[in-house]
């Protein structure tokens, strides 16, 4: 199938054209601090409400201030939305109506564009996973034991996801070097990235009910890219025994656009070889495995310090999802679950500052004549991603971005 081309002509070229069409919240001049669902198309933002209206096809789930009412609307109604934004960008007959209703990105402010539910965040990189065993826990097995039998996660802080471009307050707290004898109270010195993929959940499901792995793409509607941010000093006295909490817990940041599982089609690969054998209710291996090709990029200060391939995550996004309501725990509309920090098996493909820099024994240098072996003040970490689309197209993220404040 050839894929539609639109009459917003340059758009055809973009990563964001009518193949990708990714969903977000904003708020622009004409309407101030009204809160609208847009869709991005090229360097445009459909007011997707408006549009529906002019197409003379109202619609409630478009006219929302936030994606909840469509992320609940399930499966079949999210492809119903799809080809009728796709139809009015592509069709000549709507050209005039809904040119007026393309606002420029520059002039838009972006939102979180939903509520988030539950917030999960995983462990899925074999190679983050192995690097941190070996930096926290030298002399041991850089893999506990668990690790190839099921995907290990915890349950975050879903209040303080924040969307790009929000400052992140570098935070205080208990901090213990192995050498120190008590702990100490103060700013983290040691504030770190995560480099991550996000999955929205939209159909929720029935508490007591496990979520089979092939009932992936009834419930998770789209895919955003996530900064997990963490404080290494205050994760690493606070971790054992019950995992991350305050150092992990500050904020999260999340890209604006949420780019919907059908435009991940052609980014669908088969997820790395495991060499441990999988339980039945994990065992992908007969069905439709969900490793995504993302090529994600990471730029500190502007300056592109790592190229994250997901493709070469252990535990796919489908695997995870299932292992989280294995024990009854319902989905609900708006959880977010991320896939832990992509890291790649080479220095360069690593996701998280404590790889890159061996936990600050060989810093980063910066092309200004600077060194980093973790964030410091007024830093301004972004993270970028593409995938394989439709007829050689490229499908774009949005970026997800923050600054650090002192
Ligand atoms: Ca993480």
């Amino acid at each position: 199938m050839t894929t539609p081309r639109s009459w917003l002509a340059p758009a055809n070229d973009s990563p964001f054209g009518v193949h990708n069409l990714p969903y977000g919240v904003f708020t622009a001049g004409d309407r101030p601090g009204q809160r609208r669902i847009g869709v991005r198309v090229g360097d445009f933002v459909l007011d997707a409400g408006a549009a529906a209206r002019a197409a003379g096809e109202p619609s409630v789930l478009l006219d929302a201030d936030s994606l909840n009412p469509l992320l609940a609307a399930g499966r079949p109604v999210w492809t119903e939305v799809r080809a009728s934004l796709t139809r009015w960008l592509t069709e000549e007959s709507h050209r005039e109506a809904l040119t007026p209703l393309l606002l420029p990105l520059a002039e838009v402010e972006l939102h979180l564009p939903f509520e988030v539910a539950d917030y999960v965040d995983f462990y899925a990189s074999e190679h983050h996973a192995t690097n941190l065993g070996r930096i926290l826990r030298p002399g041991s097995e850089p893999l506990t034991p668990n690790w190839k039998h099921l995907p290990i996660g915890y349950h975050g802080r879903s209040g303080t996801v924040v969307v790009s471009g929000t400052p992140v307050v570098r935070p205080h707290g208990q901090r213990k070097a192995p050498a120190d004898a008590v702990p100490s109270f103060g700013p983290t010195r040691r504030l770190d990235i995560e480099a991550e993929v996000g999955f929205v959940v939209g159909t929720p499901s029935v508490l007591g009910e496990p979520v089979a792995l092939d009932a992936f793409r009834e419930h998770v509607f789209g895919v955003c890219l996530v900064n997990d941010w963490s404080a290494r000093d205050i994760q690493g006295w606070e971790y054992v025994p019950l995992g991350p909490f305050l150092g992990k817990s500050f904020a999260t940041s999340v890209s604006p656009w949420i780019v919907p599982l059908d435009a991940l089609e052609h980014a669908r690969v088969a997820p790395p070889a495991r060499d441990v054998e999988p339980l039945p209710y994990l065992d992908d291996r007969d069905g439709e495995p969900w490793g995504l090709d993302l090529a994600m990029e990471i730029r500190l200060n502007g300056h592109t310090v790592s190229r994250p391939p997901f493709a070469s995550m252990y535990w796919t996004a489908a695997q995870q999802l299932t292992h989280m309501t294995v024990n009854g725990a319902s989905l609900r509309t708006g959880d977010l679950f991320a896939s832990g920090t992509v890291s790649g098996p080479d220095v360069e493909t690593r996701g998280a500052l404590i790889e890159l820099t061996w936990n600050g024994e060989n810093p980063l240098k910066l092309p200004d004549g600077t060194t980093r072996a973790f964030l410091e003040n007024d830093d301004e970490v972004t993270i970028t991603a593409t995938a394989p689309g439709p007829d050689g197209t490229v499908v774009g993220f949005g970026d997800v971005s923050g600054r650090i404040l002192p």
